[in-house]
């Protein structure tokens, strides 16, 4: 596709408003963004178009963008996750610089927020169960119900509060509630629990503190504190912006960020909800956070896309208020225009069939010239072994072809890329009938791959010379759900997630061939089998040994719906 398809990221409703706010000369102009994960998963490409929106922003606006965590739930929070999230950042092409904050960081400040809350009567010590509160709430239709302990004196909500944090009570037997309005129509306005109880350990604090800030209080929050400006979130907070701007206004902070939200990005034939990716993980249907079938940012990295084809991505989807599932296809149209213009190509057989050819000199060989990327002339040239036997791919052969099909065949002539002209002459079976060589003659006449007297062949097929082929191991994948929306397809079915998963996402091809140049590829390294796609090279590869992961085939599904207009 042509860069038209991007849209200039100027054009999006939130740097709109961005831009009028420096006009007038709101915040003095500043621009200060912040992207806030909660260490309690992996990022996953959802993430990677808040991440480019946030840093993306604060950039384009001479500002700059916090990254800080939201680290208020020490259940299921851990620094594995926040090492995971700051590489992954990183990886994209985002710096922070010193900027790296912690919500847990303010404890105390918003400990001291909510003591100044409860003084001015605009917080209260609730002592209902975890169950006579929801009662209580009300719903879309009717108001709630007042506490019974709403109306308790600001000196004894002081004191439950103190001994609250010091540890008096266990688990449950009170929260901090704002005092809001019970009766009003959002129910995120009906006196919501800032502050619960949990005896639990924080991997930052420890065991310093058992009351923990709940996220709609220490979110605006922890935004007023860092001088935030322009507080961008996704849709589902919508609801809570009032709640946000309360917060802000109760406190009184000098600062007064401002929310605001845009669609959350969702693709098709995956899940992005960090506890279904969790599980995914935890129950091994997938071999880590990192498996190269996951949305996840570090799982992309191992299947071989490149920080830019992500980003491409995600400004190709654009920011805007209204939901839309993407395709993948267009995630995997960037990743392909990417890798075109960068990797180099070289051949590797999956499925090896061995060709003799009879006319070429036994113990002889050669080397061709070949070009590493035809789009790339400063990547030079290579030599690639060529010897009389050979692997192509088992099925460039039928013995007995369909009309259409125009590859290698008893009798037909076709070309091996950068090579020969050969001709095929016999198929050799075993006693099980199956094909297990075939004999061929070349036309020395066509070394390079051209035939002087200007004969045509219909097909070019890639080949690895047998005697210095190295034996490596390819990772095919295939969606990872067999349907387009594993989220509410589970929920019509009534069905557990992980029934849905696509049972042939992962095909391994051991003893394929690859060319001697890939032998000792680093991990990480990406490169175009010819005819095949684009691969990486896994962690898993050892020198002699290469392991290769498909990032994705050369078929171009999103380019030609496109093009039909679809
Ligand atoms: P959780 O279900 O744990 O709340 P989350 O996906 O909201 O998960 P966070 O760590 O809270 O994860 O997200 C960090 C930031 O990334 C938030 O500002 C959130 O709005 C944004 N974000 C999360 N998922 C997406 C998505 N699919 N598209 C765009 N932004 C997203
Ligand atoms: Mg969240």
């Amino acid at each position: 596709m042509t860069d038209a398809a991007s849209p200039s990221p100027s054009q999006d409703f939130v740097r709109e408003i961005v831009a009028a706010d420096v006009a007038t000369g709101r915040d003095g102009g500043r621009v200060v963004t912040r992207f806030p994960p909660e260490p309690n998963g992996y990022l996953h490409i959802g993430h990677a178009k808040a991440i480019c929106l946030d840093f993306g922003i604060a950039e384009e606006f001479g500002g700059h963008c916090n990254l800080r965590f939201d680290d208020t739930n020490p259940v299921k929070e851990d620094v594995e996750y926040v090492d995971s999230i700051k590489e992954d950042v990183r990886w994209l092409g985002f710096e922070w610089g010193d900027r790296e904050y912690y919500a847990s960081d303010y404890y105390e400040q918003l400990y001291q927020f909510a003591e100044h809350l409860i003084t001015l009567g605009l917080a209260y010590v609730d002592s209902l169960s975890a169950d006579e509160m929801r009662a209580s709430r009300g719903t879309l239709t009717t108001p709630g119900q007042d506490s019974p302990h709403r109306g308790r004196p600001v000196a004894e909500n002081l004191d439950l509060f103190r001994r609250m944090r010091a540890g008096e009570f266990p688990d449950g037997a009170h929260v901090l509630r704002a005092k809001i309005d019970m009766a009003s129509p959002n129910i995120n306005m009906r006196d919501p629990v800032l502050y619960r109880i949990r005896h639990a350990e924080h991997h930052r604090t420890g065991t310093a503190w058992c009351i923990y800030p709940m996220y709609d209080y220490a979110h605006p929050l922890s935004d007023a504190i860092e001088g935030v400006t322009h507080s961008l979130c996704t849709l589902e907070y919508e609801d809570h912006r009032p709640l946000y701007d309360w917060a802000i206004a109760s406190a009184g902070t000098a600062h007064r960020p401002r929310q605001t939200e845009f669609a959350r990005l969702k693709l098709n034939y995956t899940v992005m909800s960090k506890r279904k990716l969790l599980q995914l993980v935890a129950q091994g249907h997938v071999q880590g956070w990192d498996d190269p079938r996951m949305p996840t940012i570090s799982g992309l990295r191992r299947r071989g896309y490149t920080p830019e084809s992500i980003r491409d991505f995600c400004a190709r989807v654009g920011v805007a208020k209204k939901e839309n599932v993407i395709d993948v296809g267009l995630l995997e149209h960037c990743v392909r225009e990417d890798l075109n213009r960068r990797a180099p190509r070289a051949m590797a057989v999956l499925d090896p069939l061995k060709v003799v050819l009879t006319n070429y000199p036994e113990g002889g060989g050669e080397s061709m010239d070949v070009v590493n990327n035809p789009e790339d002339p400063a990547a030079g040239t290579r030599r690639v072994p060529f010897s009389r036997e050979l692997y192509i791919e088992r099925d460039d052969f039928m013995e007995d072809p369909p009309k259409k099909f125009f590859r290698l065949a008893p009798g037909r002539e076709v070309r091996l890329r950068n090579a020969y002209l050969i001709t095929c002459q016999e198929a050799v079976k075993n006693a099980d009938g199956e094909i297990v060589e075939l004999r061929c003659t070349y036309d020395p006449a066509t070394r390079g791959g051209d035939a002087p007297d200007g004969r045509k062949v219909k097909a070019t097929l890639h080949w690895v010379s047998a005697a210095s082929a190295v034996d490596g191991e390819v990772r095919l994948y295939d969606r990872l759900f067999s349907v387009e929306d594993p989220d509410s397809e589970s929920g019509k079915r009534d069905v557990d997630i992980t029934t849905l998963l696509n049972p042939s996402s992962l095909a391994v091809r051991a003893g394929c061939k690859l060319e001697p140049s890939l032998a000792d590829a680093p991990a990480g390294h990406r490169v175009q089998f010819e005819r095949l796609g684009y691969f990486c090279a896994d962690p898993d590869t050892r020198p002699g040994a290469p392991v290769f992961n498909r990032t994705v085939s050369l078929k171009d599904t999103w380019a030609r719906m496109t093009a039909r207009g679809e």
